[in-house]
């Protein structure tokens, strides 16, 4: 828990959000400023600042990718196909500092990301 953090306070329920998955180590929830009809944020409840503080071993990352194929299937993202994106350091366009993945779908995504 790092007290600075949004989505440390989220993930403890002090701040609201609409959260699609829920287990002990993750937690999935709509993204408060969606770029596409669907746009979901998944984080582990531990906190990592980034990438760079998962250890070599650590399953999180992995975990994060099941919940987001599950979540895909959920939302019928699975036929038409979707985007997984974690944005990484200040060129990488990372607002808020707690490893996350968005998943995008619902809409035709266009290549390269700006
Ligand atoms: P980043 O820019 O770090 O890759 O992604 C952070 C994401 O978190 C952004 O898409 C932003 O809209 C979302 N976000 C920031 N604050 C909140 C919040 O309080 N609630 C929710 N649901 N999403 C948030
Ligand atoms: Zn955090």
């Amino acid at each position: 828990m790092d007290e600075n953090c949004i989505f440390c306070k989220i993930i403890n329920k002090e701040l609201p959000s609409t959260v699609l998955f829920e287990d002990s180590e993750a937690l999935a929830f709509k993204d408060i400023n969606p770029q596409a009809p669907a746009h979901v944020v998944i984080v582990p409840k531990k906190h990592y600042s980034d990438l760079f503080e998962v250890a070599e071993g650590d399953g999180i990352v992995a975990h994060l990718h099941f919940i987001a194929a599950k979540l895909a299937r959920d939302l019928a993202l699975s036929d038409t196909g979707f985007r997984l994106v974690m944005n990484c350091g200040e060129d990488g366009g990372q607002s808020v500092g707690h490893l996350h993945f968005h998943l995008l779908g619902g809409r035709s995504l266009g290549w390269p990301p700006g």
